[in-house]
């Protein structure tokens, strides 16, 4: 006898039952870190409950419907920032005074040559604090192309995939331990036709925002809700 069961679209291990979170309609693969809605393509009238309301659209983003397809937009900006930007103004004002320091006193070449990492560090990070405030991550899906973008201040990660060649999209837990402590985001990924090849489409997103995105854009490509159920043997 089989039981039908959830896999995980990302690295098809089965779905155990403590991950499965009927309450919020979600389950997580405890393997790979998969997230995945429990929409009422399953769940629903299998499990008695579970069944996931669609997702509204989230803080920060927005929906538009184009000439020839959809825009979701994304703002990068989050309360965190906050946090960046007082490590910044720190940071980059200690490099400061450092250099104006050793630039007036005549110290060596090693006190101007010693902070270059920090310097670039600075630069990075402090170019990240900006872009956070201005930034927005363009998704579109036009004429079967989905596009992902950020605008304005350059940033790499620019996708263009041809929608007909995605088979399931699912969003995925990302987990950075900082020295300030767990910072939990979620990404957005592709899985391919071939059903093996993974296109990260979008990173640094809340849960909601995540999972809207993944719900729209199945929805405008086509894409059966997932998760899709599968056998696995069932328990003695
Ligand atoms: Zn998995």
């Amino acid at each position: 006898m089989s039981l039908t069961a959830l896999k995980c679209p990302s690295c098809s291990s089965a779905i155990r039952e403590p991950d499965i979170d009927l309450s919020r309609g979600l389950a997580k693969c405890s393997y790979c870190g998969s997230v995945m809605n429990l929409t009422a393509s399953f769940g629903g009238s299998a499990q008695g409950g579970g069944k996931r309301e669609p997702v509204a659209l989230p803080k920060r983003m927005t929906f538009e419907k184009t000439l020839h397809g959809i825009e979701i937009t994304r703002s990068w900006f989050t309360p965190v920032v906050w946090a960046l930007v007082f490590f910044c103004v720190i940071w980059d004002g200690f490099l400061v005074v450092w250099y104006a320091m050793a630039f007036t006193a005549g110290a060596p070449m090693i006190a101007k040559l010693f902070p270059v990492i920090h310097v670039t560090v600075g630069l990075v990070l402090s170019y990240y604090a900006v872009a956070s405030f201005v930034n927005k991550t363009h998704v579109t899906l036009e004429r079967g192309i989905l596009r992902i973008a950020h605008r304005p201040l350059p940033w790499p990660g620019a996708r263009e995939l041809a929608g007909m060649s995605l088979r399931q999209l699912f969003c995925k837990e990302h987990i950075s331990r900082g020295k300030n402590g767990v910072t939990v985001t979620y990404e957005l990924w592709a899985l391919h036709d071939d059903g093996s090849t993974k296109t990260k489409l979008a990173a640094g997103m809340e849960l909601e925002q995540a999972l809207y995105l993944e719900q729209e854009l199945e929805k405008a490509l086509g894409i059966q809700d997932r998760p899709q159920p599968g056998e696995v043997p069932g328990r003695a």
